[in-house]
């Protein structure tokens, strides 16, 4: 069985937030207060999850991704882990790497496919000032010990003009010196109120500018995945997330479990079908959560602009509730 939508594309690739939480403040992602943040009894204990992924999985999707909030500020996130690897033959995680230290065996044991570390910034005062905590030692020693310990890596990098554009480079040339892949994500004007406006850098003026100094950037042809890829000196491949400008809808694959058990057919859509409260039902079935699944993805809009149009703009929603 797949799950297709009315506009032809099928998800195969679940997202799970698995908390709203996080030790850290990313200015882009979170006020420095931090957020209302979801009480215990209200977000998917690891039994529902592992339920609800088995029924995707029943459904075609054979990729997850555990997001968050840091979703290794979670308790027992082995136990999570290794169930999912049993359900999923591709298991990935965005994390901020700062409590990576002792989970390196566990990866290579559950054989993780992807681990998208997100660091913002090389210098420590800037990651400091961008993240609110002054965790880039911990950060980059993890990011070392990861290529150690060959577990497939790429870095994340929100790009924000202004505040650390001027770094794209020394980002790129800190990929090609370690072999890890950069992938610099446009920034997403939602955390308004903390300074997040005025610093939308568009995909085309990052590739511009990496193209400035790398003359031989070269644009590959769209691969289906989420970012568009770019290789230099035909061996080092780099990407750029057109995240807000959003070109690659057509070939969305994706859909997101909130950390409150929402199912959202798009990072821009503000509501979704709650899972949580069929999950807990005392009646509902399998069969009947597969068919709430199936319902919600025929609902998916074309693109994230349609979704966009839909948003109370007063409502401001922390990617750390969505999973980015
Ligand atoms: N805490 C983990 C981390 O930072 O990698 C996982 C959760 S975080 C919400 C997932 C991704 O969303 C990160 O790569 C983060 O940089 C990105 N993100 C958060 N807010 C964003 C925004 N306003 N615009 C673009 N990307 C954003
Ligand atoms: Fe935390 Fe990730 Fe949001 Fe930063 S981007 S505040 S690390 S959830």
């Amino acid at each position: 069985m797949k799950l297709r939508d009315t506009h032809n594309r099928i998800a195969k690739y679940l997202r799970i937030g698995i908390t709203d939480r996080c030790n850290l403040r990313c200015r882009y992602c979170m006020p420095a207060v931090g957020i209302d943040f979801a009480h215990r009894d209200d977000i998917l204990s690891y039994e529902e999850i592992i339920r609800l992924s088995k029924i995707f999985a029943c459904l075609g999707v054979d990729k997850v991704r555990l997001t968050g909030g840091e979703p290794f500020v979670r308790k027992d996130i082995a136990v999570l882990l290794r169930s999912l690897s049993d359900v999923f033959s591709k298991v990935h995680i965005t994390t901020n790497a700062t409590l990576l230290s002792g989970h390196f065996e566990l990866l290579k044991e559950i054989k993780v496919e992807g681990l998208n570390i997100s660091i913002d910034s090389l210098d420590r005062d800037r990651f400091f000032m961008i993240t609110r905590r002054d965790s880039y030692d911990i950060v980059m020693e993890n990011i070392l010990k990861c290529l150690e310990n060959k577990i497939p890596a790429k870095l994340n990098i929100v790009v924000m003009k202004g505040v650390n554009d001027m770094e794209l480079l020394d980002f790129v040339r800190f990929g090609i010196q370690h072999n890890i892949e950069v992938r610099f994500i446009e920034a997403m004007p939602f955390n308004d109120d903390d300074g997040n406006r005025n610093v939308y850098m568009p995909a085309t003026e990052i590739a511009a500018l990496i193209a400035g100094e790398f003359q031989s950037l070269h644009k590959l042809n769209a691969d289906g995945s989420s970012s568009d890829k770019y290789t230099i000196d035909g061996n080092y491949t780099l990407g750029i997330i057109p995240a807000y400008s959003r070109s690659l809808c057509s070939s969305c694959d994706r859909i997101r479990l909130t950390p409150q058990g929402e199912l959202l057919n798009c990072l821009y859509a503000q509501t979704g079908t709650s899972l949580l409260s069929m999950v807990r039902g005392d009646k509902v079935t399998d069969n009947d959560i597969q068919q709430a699944i199936i319902d919600s993805v025929l609902l998916k809009k074309k693109s994230g602009f349609e979704e966009e149009a839909l948003i109370n703009k007063d409502a401001f929603r922390s990617m750390t509730t969505i999973g980015g």
